[in-house]
């Protein structure tokens, strides 16, 4: 059996960002469902029609991983609308200027200024990735209509 659009294929994923921090230790398998872009789009293409014990080692430059990093996504809001309890480096949703819906990473705290970064976390990183095949079946309909995949590595609801 050959990884298509439906499997439901089991791997070993490891990623390490551009500074050398492991991302992905690739200790538990993973289970994803290929052709719903649940991984990065080179990756599932460079997994297409393998099999089994396929290995891939590719470097992935920030384009073809999480995008580069825009400036302009940074923002600096008034302390006072800012919700408490969060801190340096933690995430908030928030409006951008244009009334986009965003993930802001909090930046840091100067005074009563609160700068936010709008960027993806991984943005401007380029990723090493190693992925092993370990198992491939077809998804199930219940799988296919959910867009992940079931069972030990995959989703439990
Ligand atoms: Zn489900």
């Amino acid at each position: 059996m050959t990884i298509q659009k439906d499997s439901a294929v089991t791997i070993r994923l490891t990623v390490v960002d551009g500074k050398g921090k492991v991302l992905e230790s690739g200790k538990t398998p993973v289970a994803y469902l290929h052709g719903y872009d649940n991984l990065l789009p080179k990756i599932e293409v460079a997994l297409q029609g393998q099999e089994v014990g396929f290995k891939l080692a590719m470097n992935l430059s920030p384009e073809d991983a999480f995008g580069v990093r825009d400036e302009s996504l940074l923002r600096t809001i008034s302390k006072k609308d800012f919700p408490p309890g969060i801190k340096v480096g933690g995430m908030m949703e928030g409006y951008s200027e244009t009334g986009e819906q965003m993930v802001y990473t909090v930046l840091k705290i100067k005074g009563d200024q609160v700068m936010l970064d709008g960027n993806h976390p991984l943005a401007g990183s380029s990723l090493k990735v190693n992925v092993q095949v370990l198992d491939i079946r077809a998804a199930t309909a219940e799988e296919i209509a959910h867009g992940h995949v079931h069972g030990e590595h995959g989703h439990h609801h």
